[in-house]
């Protein structure tokens, strides 16, 4: 991409209105617009970064065997009264009357809907385990949207939903998205810690927030030290005992979300305690018959007789997780995007713009790295070599290559490690051999 012909319409100054480096570099960077509080356009920028996690979200719940469907954004309310949730949901949710004056809604969560198409479809424990998700844009009408996309109105959410025949099975679907969610984060160049999470009325041990750590989280959370120590799982299938295995190790270190944690009867001692903030980027939850009961979603069992499936369902803030990201990934100068998410690779700086000697090397570059499919942003404008530098600093891309008379004249590009701040001159082969494996 030539940035004369993109659309990245960043900020030198700080905006006014965000308290959070995510929120301020989010919209410096040009990745968000504000259409009303709490809700965002996604420029071409923080679009391509939203669709690059939704991508590694996607991959990991189909990798762990759960189905991909699509459910719409507005819901009828009559499925939210069969729940009882409709008036329980309060002035959280987005209320709509349509043309004929049925009752509607802006999903703020599925367990309804999905529950619905379950019970039109599914009649026999043979089709199960069976778990759905989707990708789809959520409305909650917050109380106090704030910190940009990180608490927003309207977001984007992974959600999927497991239906077993008891809580065995359950307990295996549980387990499989617990890991799938290890991986998941680690895949977005991320470490998170799964909490144990309140149940609620329902009870039992099944419910765990994934957070990131940052300062500026909402949340205060408690850790055994050696929880940053644990291995991400590989990547591969796991039986439903050693599932459990990669659980129980995972869980056998304190860790725990405010609501969970007594100071007074804390299990480990105050030097193995870690307190910190933390960002919630993920939140799995079992809550068996909740829905399945008061909805009729029944299976046949092997008897014969009629069984209320056991549920549960795991959810991903996907737009929450770009600023998520951003928080535990940026210095004094802009964004530092890990590999698996940036937008682009590699950012060419043309240091002199219509200098045939300049023009010429960075074409040439620009050239072979597209053939290659490495994502490139080549900033072939016209602006002074600082600014060029001040831009890509900030929009944070792994690596820059900087191409200017002087070295075209030596033969050598200088590449920068956004990460590491990392310079050398190398041969133009050498510099693509960087990016190109
Ligand atoms: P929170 O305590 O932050 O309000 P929640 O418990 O209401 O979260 P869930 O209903 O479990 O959240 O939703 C699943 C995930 O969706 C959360 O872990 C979070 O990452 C994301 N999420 C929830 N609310 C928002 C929001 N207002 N803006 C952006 N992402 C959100
Ligand atoms: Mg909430």
């Amino acid at each position: 991409m030539r940035l004369s012909r993109y659309f990245m319409p960043t900020l030198k100054e700080d905006p006014k209105e965000a308290q959070i480096a995510s929120h301020r570099l989010m919209l410096r960077a040009g990745m968000i617009q504000q259409s009303s509080a709490g809700i965002y356009s996604w420029l071409p920028l923080g679009q391509k970064v939203l669709k690059n996690i939704e991508n590694i979200v996607r991959d990991e719940q189909n990798k762990a065997g759960a189905l991909e469907i699509l459910m719409p954004t507005i819901q009828p309310a009559e499925l939210w009264r069969e729940s009882n949730r409709y008036d329980d949901y309060g002035k959280e949710m987005l209320r709509i009357t349509d043309r004929h004056d049925r009752e509607m809604l802006y999903g703020p969560t599925n367990e309804e809907q999905v529950t619905d198409i379950f019970r039109s479809n599914v009649r026999s424990y043979k089709d199960l385990p069976l778990n759905l998700y989707h990708i789809q844009w959520k409305f909650r009408d917050e109380v106090r949207p704030r910190f940009g996309v990180m608490r927003g109105r309207e977001f984007l959410m992974k959600d999927a939903y497991s239906f077993d025949l008891d809580y065995e099975g359950a307990k295996i679907a549980y387990n499989r998205m617990f890991v799938a969610y290890l991986k998941t984060y680690a895949r977005l160049g991320l470490q998170a810690i799964p909490l144990r999470a309140d149940t609620g009325p329902i009870g039992g041990d099944l419910s765990h927030e994934f957070i990131i750590l940052a300062d500026t989280g909402e949340s205060e959370v408690f850790y055994h030290k050696d929880v940053l120590n644990l291995q991400t799982p590989e990547d591969r299938d796991y039986s439903p005992e050693e599932l459990q295995g990669i659980v129980d190790t995972w869980t056998s270190l304190y860790a725990a979300a405010d609501e969970m944690h007594d100071p007074d009867n804390c299990p480990i001692s105050g030097d193995e305690l870690v307190t910190r903030r933390g960002i919630e980027v993920g939140h799995i939850f079992h809550f068996g018959q909740k829905y399945s009961a008061a909805m009729g979603a029944n299976v046949t069992g092997p008897d014969g007789k009629d069984v209320t499936v056991s549920m549960g369902s795991y959810g991903i803030g996907v737009s929450r997780l770009v600023g998520g990201i951003i928080e535990a990934c940026h210095d004094e100068n802009g964004i530092v995007w890990p590999e698996e998410v940036a937008p682009f690779q590699v950012g060419l700086i043309n240091l002199k713009s219509g200098d045939e000697a300049c023009d010429a090397a960075c074409e040439d570059l620009y050239a072979k790295l597209n053939a290659a499919e490495v994502e490139v942003l080549y900033d072939d404008t016209s602006d002074r070599a600082g600014a060029k530098f001040a831009n890509m600093d900030l929009i944070g891309l792994p690596w820059q290559f900087s191409v200017g008379p002087r070295g075209v004249k030596n033969g050598v590009v200088e590449v920068k490690n956004r990460k590491t701040g990392e310079k050398e001159e190398l041969s133009p082969e050498a510099a693509l051999a960087k990016l190109i494996g």
